[in-house]
């Protein structure tokens, strides 16, 4: 075999990327999403084998793609002239930077997005704040003021991609993804959350006008690996089959950690690495190995150091498990008739 071929059959330019925006000014009081979130990942970005990728801000055309005009022009203006204050319930803080840091988590989540789809990299990962998957069209909440992810999926349309799934394993409902993608027929959502917990929504039947498309899968709490191995199986891989998207989006919320201070979805390290691993296959399957994640929530500094690991470690391909040793105390509920019903409202 010649120099030449080889070059071409090993482009030392495929690797992971990743991007990374801490926005050590976007904080509040004693608020949970805040910088010190990746305090335990940081020192660890260099063992994870991934290229970094400067990020530019976003340019306001590229967010008005998924919110309108009004809440950008309006969130500069709150964040410049009244911040630092609270804007919703959740409840969602601003400071005087952080329209300028949701500017730029949002152009960290195009810079993957773009790096991947031109061949740059193979695949990618954005860890930015503030989060993004409950900021609606016209409305921030939920501690998120742009919806990165979605921004992201409108933009690989705009570079030529026909269908982009965007799965979201945060343990919130994603309203701002679903409300984004409902009538766009591009783009598809499929969340696991837990039931009953912040925004409360995201039951089965909450978009019927897009079964097999808007895909919600509602969990009691510490449904933990075993249901999510199962839904791996039962609910994304024949939605992805379905579907046939040409990119895969990850809203990667690590809140679906058993330890989590706010919520409790009963996940460990294992398990995040199992469903990254199985969504980094189904893109190698189906979308030409193209598949980004985005950090959406996770509010213990440990559990988002080895969620990211877990997911590097998807990204990279290994064949070993990843295992933080961190398993679940809690025994996990029977979730199969709930599955079930998933399964039967989108005739799977
Ligand atoms: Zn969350």
């Amino acid at each position: 075999m010649t120099a030449a071929r080889a070059c071409r059959l090993y482009n030392i330019h495929m690797t992971t990327a990743y991007t990374l925006v801490i926005s050590p000014q976007h904080e509040y009081l004693d608020h949970p999403e805040r910088p010190g979130r990746l305090d335990e990942l940081i020192p660890k970005l260099d063992s994870f084998q991934a290229e970094k990728l400067e990020a530019l801000p976003a340019k306001p055309e590229e967010i008005a793609r998924v919110h309108v005009p009004r809440l950008i022009s309006g969130l500069e203006r709150v964040c410049h002239e009244q911040a630092p204050g609270i804007i919703d319930y959740a409840p969602t803080f601003v400071t005087q930077t952080s329209f300028e840091d949701a500017m730029l988590a949002a152009g960290a989540t195009l810079a993957c997005t773009r790096a991947v789809i031109a061949g740059e990299a193979q695949n990618a990962f954005a860890i930015v704040r503030p989060p993004g998957h409950h900021a609606e069209p016209n409305k921030a909440m939920g501690f998120c003021l742009f919806n990165n992810i979605a921004i992201a999926a409108r933009d690989a349309l705009a570079q030529g991609l026909e269908r982009v799934l965007v799965v979201d394993y945060d343990a919130h409902h994603g309203n701002g993804t679903q409300a984004a993608f409902l009538d766009d027929e591009r783009l598809a959502y499929l969340s696991t959350h837990q039931w009953g917990i912040y925004p409360g929504t995201g039951w089965i039947d909450d978009a019927p006008r897009a079964r097999n498309r808007i895909v919600n899968v509602p969990l009691p709490p510490f449904a933990g690996n075993q249901a999510f191995a199962q839904i791996t199986e039962m609910i994304i891989k024949p939605t992805v089959e379905a579907f046939r998207p040409q990119m895969i989006l990850v809203s990667a919320g690590f809140d679906s950690h058993w330890s989590d201070p706010i919520t409790a979805l009963g996940l460990s390290s294992a398990g995040f690495f199992q469903v990254s691993k199985r969504l980094v296959e189904l893109a190698a399957e189906h979308c030409g190995g193209k598949i980004v994640f985005v950090l959406e929530g996770g509010y213990d500094p440990a559990n988002v150091a080895n969620g990211a690991g877990a997911v590097f470690a998807a990204l990279a391909g290994t064949r070993a498990e990843f295992d933080a040793g961190d398993p679940c105390p809690r025994g996990e509920p029977e979730v199969e008739s709930r599955l079930d019903e998933v399964r039967r409202w989108h005739g799977f």
